[in-house]
Formats: structure tokens, C-alpha cells, sequence
């Protein structure tokens, strides 16, 4: 299973809301405050560790303000079968 790491850019986001919509995790909330264009800001919340990494977020983001970073957790076994 990966592990997702997200990085919103508040200052690029215009709290469209479109990445709070596709997550199947529910990792990302909408800000209490705002950044300097005057937009609530999405924030990714995962302290569960929900994220998978998935960059659906991402890739439905408009104005490009979200990066994903994924790690591949091996499965316990892979490094048996691969030293077999
Ligand atoms: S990478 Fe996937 S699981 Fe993680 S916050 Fe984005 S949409 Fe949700
Ligand atoms: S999809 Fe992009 S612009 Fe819209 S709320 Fe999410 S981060 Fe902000």
C-alpha cells in the first residue's frame, strides 16, 4: 500500500473545492483563514494516514496547486521472494 505526502500551495489555490470532492480518503478540509487573495485555501488533513498517494487531487486542481509525493510501502514478503 503507498503513502501519500500532500502539498498545497495556498497561495496559487482559489478554493474551488474540486480536490475536497474527489478524494476517497477525505484528507483535505478547507482552511479557517485566508490567503492573500482573499480565497479559503484547501489543507490537507490525513492524521490517520489515510492518503494513498492517489493525486486524483491533483490532477483535478485548475490552478495547479497541489503536489503529491508517494511512497511505496513493500508488501512484508517482497524481500523474501525477491532474495529467492
Ligand atoms: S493523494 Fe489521493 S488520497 Fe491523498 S489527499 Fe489527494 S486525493 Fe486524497
Ligand atoms: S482544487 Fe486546487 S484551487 Fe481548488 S480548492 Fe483544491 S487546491 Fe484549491
Amino acid at each position: 500500500m503507498a503513502k501519500g505526502h500532500v502539498v498545497v500551495d495556498s497561495e496559487r489555490c482559489k478554493g474551488c473545492e474540486l480536490c475536497i470532492g474527489v478524494c476517497p480518503k477525505g484528507s483535505i478540509h478547507m482552511s479557517e483563514g485566508f490567503n492573500a487573495k482573499g480565497y479559503r485555501t484547501a489543507v490537507w488533513v490525513n492524521p490517520d494516514g489515510a492518503c494513498t498517494g492517489c493525486a486524483l487531487c491533483a490532477l483535478v486542481c485548475p490552478d495547479t496547486a497541489i503536489a503529491v509525493y508517494r511512497e511505496v510501502v513493500p508488501r512484508v514478503g517482497a524481500a523474501n521472494a525477491a532474495s529467492n
